[in-house]
This record gives C-alpha cells, sequence and structure tokens, in this order.
C-alpha cells in the first residue's frame, strides 16, 4: 500500500501539505509591533533595546502563558536570563503550548531541577582554560569567548553558568591574554570565537578583534559561532558584511533548530554572509518536542541547503544542569540520522555528535553501516537496507584483481 509515508522501496521521505508548510519560507512579520517603523524594526539595536525581558511582558505579549511559564520567567535571571527579541517573538505560536520556537526560549520551572548526571560545565571547559575565556581543548584550535551576552537566551544552553551572567559567574574575557596566549603557541591554527554571541559587538570593536588575530602569522583560519543569524537578523548588515569579508579564511556557524526559525528575513540576512564569501554551516541542538522528529528534521536541513547553509552538527543536547525536560534520547538521533542518509542530498546531512561529558570532546555517533569487516572483505548495508560485499586483500588493500570466486553476501559470521 502506498501511503503519505511508505513505498514499495522502503520509508518515503515525508511529504504532503505538513511537510510543505515546514519548508516555506515566511516573513515573521510585526505582531504587537505593528506601528513600529520600518527604520526601527530594521535598526538590530531597536530590536535589542526591545526585547522581552520580564515575566509581566511575557503575560502582555502573550496571554496564554501558562502558569510554569510564568513562575520559570520569575526564576530566569537567578539563572540563565530572559531575552527575546520582537522579530524572534513574532515566530510563537499561541496557541501551542509546545510550541518549537516557544519550546526554545520560554523558561519553565523545570529548568530548576537538577538531576544528579547535570553539571553545570558538561563539556569541562573551565577545566581546558588557560587565560579567562580562552578554552584550549583540542590541539590545534581554541575557543575564544568574547562575550557573555546573547540576543535572546536559548533555555537549553551549554554555558547557562557564563551566559547572561544570571548567576553571577562574573565572566571577564580579557582580550590581551587571550591574544597573547594564541600568539606564544604556534600549533593553534584556528581560532573559533564564540560566548555569548560574537555578533553583538559593534563593527568596530569587532574589526579590531579579527584584526589582531589574523595578524598572528600562525593562525590559518577564523570562525565565528553565532545565533545572530536567526534572532536578529537585524544585525547583518552590508556594513558587516563588508568588514567580516576582510577577513578570510573566515567561516560561520549559525545556529537553528526548526525549519520555521528559516524566514524570509533569515534566509536574505544568511544570502548577505554567502554573498561576502563566508561559508556557512549550522549547529542544531536535538531538542524534544522541538526537532526530534525525522519530518521537521528532514524539512529543516533542506530548507538549510535553500539557504546557502551546510547542515553541520546536530548536537545531542548537553547534559546541562535543569535541561532534562528538552533532551531527547540517542535511539532518537539515531533514528534521524538513518532516514536522513541517503534519503536526502549528502550535503544535507550533517553529523551527530555527543559532547562527551566531563570534557571529552565531541564523538560522532552514527547509525551502524560497516556490518562486518573481515580478512578478503567489507560487508556494508545501504540506507535501504540492502547488504552488499565489498572485496580486500587479506592485508586490507583494495584488490587489483577481482576474486575468481565471490561469495554470495550474507550476514557476519565473524
Ligand atoms: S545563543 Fe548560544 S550562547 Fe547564547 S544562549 Fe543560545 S546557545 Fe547559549
Amino acid at each position: 500500500m502506498h501511503g503519505e509515508n511508505s513505498t514499495a522501496g522502503g520509508e518515503e521521505p515525508p511529504s504532503g501539505p505538513r511537510f510543505a508548510a515546514l519548508k516555506e519560507f515566511k516573513s515573521a512579520g510585526r505582531g504587537f509591533w505593528h506601528d513600529v517603523s520600518d527604520a526601527d524594526w530594521n535598526d538590530w539595536r531597536w530590536q535589542l533595546k526591545h526585547r522581552i525581558t520580564t515575566a509581566e511582558q511575557l503575560q502582555k505579549f502573550l496571554p496564554t502563558l501558562t502558569p510554569e511559564e510564568f513562575a520559570g520567567a520569575k526564576l530566569a535571571n537567578t539563572k540563565l536570563a530572559l531575552a527575546i527579541t520582537p522579530y524572534f517573538f513574532n515566530l510563537i505560536d499561541p496557541a501551542d503550548e509546545n510550541c518549537p520556537v516557544r519550546l526554545q526560549v520560554i523558561p519553565k520551572v523545570a529548568e530548576t531541577h537538577t538531576a544528579p548526571w547535570e553539571m553545570s560545565d558538561p563539556c569541562g571547559e573551565d577545566s581546558h582554560s588557560p587565560v579567562p575565556g580562552l578554552v584550549h581543548r583540542y590541539p590545534d584550535r581554541v575557543l575564544f569567548l568574547v562575550t557573555d551576552r546573547c540576543a535572546a537566551y536559548c533555555r537549553y544552553c551549554t554555558r547557562s553558568r557564563l551566559v547572561s551572567n544570571a548567576s553571577g559567574y562574573d565572566f571577564h574575557p580579557e582580550f590581551d591574554k587571550q591574544i597573547d596566549y594564541i600568539a606564544q603557541h604556534p600549533e593553534i591554527r584556528d581560532v573559533l570565537l564564540s560566548g555569548g554571541d560574537p555578533l553583538l559587538l559593534s563593527d568596530e570593536k569587532l574589526e579590531n578583534l579579527l584584526g589582531r588575530l589574523r595578524a598572528i602569522p600562525h593562525v590559518e583560519f577564523l570562525r565565528i559561532g553565532s545565533r545572530i543569524p536567526t534572532f536578529l537578523p537585524q544585525r547583518i548588515t552590508p556594513e558587516l558584511c563588508a568588514m567580516l569579508k576582510k577577513f578570510h579564511p573566515l567561516f560561520m556557524s549559525v545556529h537553528s533548530n526548526h525549519p520555521r526559525e528559516l524566514t524570509t528575513e533569515v534566509r536574505d540576512a544568511l544570502g548577505r554572509l554567502a554573498d561576502a564569501g563566508i561559508p556557512l554551516g549550522n549547529q542544531s541542538v536535538l531538542l524534544k518536542h522541538v526537532n526530534d522528529s525525522v519530518e521537521v528534521m528532514k524539512a529543516h536541513v533542506q530548507k538549510l541547503l535553500m539557504s546557502r547553509v551546510k547542515p553541520y552538527y546536530i548536537y545531542q543536547c548537553d547534559l546541562i544542569a535543569g535541561s532534562a525536560h528538552l533532551r531527547t534520547s540517542v535511539r532518537k538521533g539515531l533514528e534521524i540520522m538513518e532516514q536522513l542518509r541517503g534519503h536526502t542530498t549528502g550535503y544535507a546531512v550533517p553529523t551527530y555528535v555527543i559532547d562527551a561529558p566531563g570534557g571529552g570532546g565531541k564523538v560522532p555517533v552514527s547509525p551502524e553501516y560497516v556490518l562486518c569487516q573481515n580478512a578478503g572483505r567489507v560487508l556494508i548495508r545501504n540506507y535501504e537496507g540492502k547488504i552488499f560485499e565489498y572485496p580486500e586483500a587479506e592485508d586490507g588493500t583494495p584488490l587489483v584483481k577481482v576474486p575468481s570466486k565471490t561469495e554470495e553476501p550474507e550476514f557476519c559470521k565473524c
């Protein structure tokens, strides 16, 4: 039977009106701010100044706010601050308590519950920090924390101990010391600016910082990690892009989790970055009720390609304190990867990773495609579950001559 989700050859990629709606690019619109002038609305500083930051404002703009959310918003300023740009707020569906945008930015009381295995610094960044604001965990690259502020705050943030300074971390990056450390370590060839959000710096400050890093001869490659293109696309001005393009090779990792975040405004902002020659990759966090379905994730990765962005990573949600209500299982992540690889464009398939708890770094996790490997053959399966044999010489080198008799592929007996 050929239903909406099945074919004779296996599960069909999600399709139908719901999938088509997910893939549609729409404007976030003006919502409550319909009286605001175009000049103000499109001004990133206006957006920042008019962010929703209190439980009372939330209640005013979102009459369907639940008691759990109201209480969560009241407590947010003791843990991770509440802030939502008017632009991003307009993506929330007020009729849906489980709206995937709402779940990402509106606090809940559940954030105050910490399971025994949860941590305030799940990636062990503080223990790999030789100078304030610099994390040197991998051999040839560093994470350069620029600021503790973001345009809006994600309720699952791995650095919630630090960003927004609500829990008294007292973050003080020292650019001189960070830059000196990099200059003194010739093995560092790659610097990732992150935070907080580096694009919250003024063009002048960011240009100065990038210029100082570019002046270090062994720094080959610069990266910026930013959620600004999705929280505040107004920040991606032609002036910013013209400044950034002076520092190539410069890549940018953006962050979006759900296709609804990819609006016409975001697509245009990403287009401006791409036109400035900046290769773009996206990082998503796998989140319960947000993107833990094949349909949503597939629409998202395909829409990213249409926005000129390569889906780069899907992260298993870190064991951050107070995030249990947003985490989903690794099994679910593997199931999604299984339905992406081979079922859609290879460029659209990100790497699924778990940041090993405590500071072990990113570990890729993948469905198993190599079923068996022994002297003379590798048994593999494809995305449809069909099994194939790849013959090899006994020492593992590729064969130059086809063996006289090739065994029928069979399940591994070793
Ligand atoms: S934008 Fe990034 S750093 Fe800021 S709250 Fe979200 S995940 Fe954390």
